[in-house]
């Protein structure tokens, strides 16, 4: 449900205002809150940038979590400036030897390593930088059963995937790592991985005690005392389809505090991205134009997916609330209002292109040209995945309500 804060703005701009992105920072902070009182207290929340890297959106969360997950050069600069001495943990593939020196330099806290030669150049970059103890976190493609996640498909672990390591790849890796057989610049603090996205409490809890175990083993069978750290990853499903059906965080953090018990002298670190902002932000615009093609309804809105690119990603009806606009102000055009009642209505945006679909053949009690609609569930992997300058429309406004 749209937030009053929301609902008033989004009436008050005018067309011309529109689209516009409008973030409601006291729901933020209430989620994010509610997400940190869920979990145990020594399990660490870091939030993953690349999900909303927007800085009013990174500071309102500061109070509620421990640090960032970064995954790029440009994710660590931005990061840093936007709310600075946060723990950052730099992760992702392909991480240039530039970026890996000036990560160093910046002094980020943990280095998510995706590869071997990662860890030769992190080792060479910090030995020129005269660094003697660079923490690092070996991501892993921990392999899970088959039946581990209840059939599940895994997005990125246990099967070939261009991030991280596998395990025989691990041990390739130890002898460059102190605590592990070197003394070189670079400490094995712990392991990392980001299996699979999408997944609800149950099987997220299923494959945080699949990482923690294989962790465990690792530093048994080589006496890695200084791992202690364990991070599961993000990937907290979401629902586009029931915005209300929210993860169970609740749950996930019972479940996770058990885990910390039968794992003591270990940290345990999530890294969600999308469960924490994707609920904070709408895309705003209005109806241009309603139109019958074959006998289906199509809105033309304001906008589209060089916007909001979510709903063109994941095939899915971006959800959406409509804002009916009645006063006599909004329709002054001596010819009859464009509309459709009690009908499917496909949402289409300005682009030429028929992938610029927001929302397919949706039933709605009325739409008309001058309404307006609020797209939700768009507060992350939204605006920043989006291709914003194809056809040249203009830019939307960017409005962070905090009041
Ligand atoms: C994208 C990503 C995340 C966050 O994933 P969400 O689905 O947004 O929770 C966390 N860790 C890594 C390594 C990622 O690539």
């Amino acid at each position: 449900m749209i937030t009053s804060a929301v609902r008033t703005l989004a009436t008050e701009l005018t067309g011309d205002d529109l689209p516009a992105y409008v973030y409601d920072l006291p729901a933020l902070r209430a989620h994010a809150r509610a997400v940190r009182d869920a979990l145990p207290p020594g399990l660490e929340l870091y939030y993953a940038a690349k999900a909303n890297p927007a800085p009013p959106v990174l500071r309102t969360l500061a109070p509620h979590v421990t640090g960032y997950e970064v995954a790029s050069g440009g994710e660590v600069e931005h990061v840093r400036a936007a709310v600075p001495g946060a723990p950052l943990a730099f992760g992702g593939p392909g991480k240039t030897e530039g970026e890996l020196r000036r990560a160093l330099t910046l002094g980020v806290e943990r280095f998510h390593v995706e590869s071997e030669q990662e860890l030769r150049l992190l080792a060479g970059a910090a030995k020129d930088a005269g660094l003697d103890a660079v923490d690092v976190l070996l991501r892993v493609n921990v392999p899970l059963a088959s039946d581990e996640l209840g059939g599940v498909a895994l997005a990125m672990g246990g099967r070939p995937s261009p991030f991280g390591l596998d395990p025989e790849a691990v041990q390739r890796c130890l002898p460059l790592l102190s605590g592990a057989g070197s003394h070189g610049p670079l400490r094995l603090r712990g392991i990392h991985a980001h299996l699979a996205s999408g997944l609800d409490a149950a099987a997220q809890l299923t494959v945080a005690a699949a990482i923690a175990d294989w962790a465990r083993k690792l530093s048994e069978r080589h006496g890695l005392d200084d791992l202690t750290e364990v991070n599961v990853g993000g990937g907290m499903g979401v629902d586009y389809a029931h915005p209300d059906r929210r993860f169970d965080w609740a749950a996930y953090g019972k479940g996770m505090a058990d885990l910390a018990l039968r794992h003591p002298g270990r940290t345990l670190r999530i890294e969600p991205g999308r469960a924490l902002t994707v609920y904070c932000g709408w895309y705003v615009t209005e109806v241009l134009d309603i139109k019958h093609s074959g006998g289906e309804a199509f809105a033309v809105l304001r906008g589209g997916t060089h916007h909001i690119r979510t709903p063109a990603t994941k095939q899915h009806d971006q959800p959406f609330q409509v804002l009916p606009m009645d006063t006599t102000a909004t329709w002054t055009r001596p010819w009859a209002r464009p509309a459709v009642r009690e009908e499917p209505v496909t949402l289409v945006g300005q682009l030429c292109t028929p992938k610029d679909v927001l929302a397919r053949r949706v039933q709605v009690p009325e739409l008309r040209a001058g309404d307006r609609v609020a797209f939700a569930m768009a507060g992350a992997y939204a605006w920043n995945i989006s291709h914003h300058d194809f056809l040249m429309h203009p830019r939307p406004g960017f409005h962070y309500l905090d009041t």
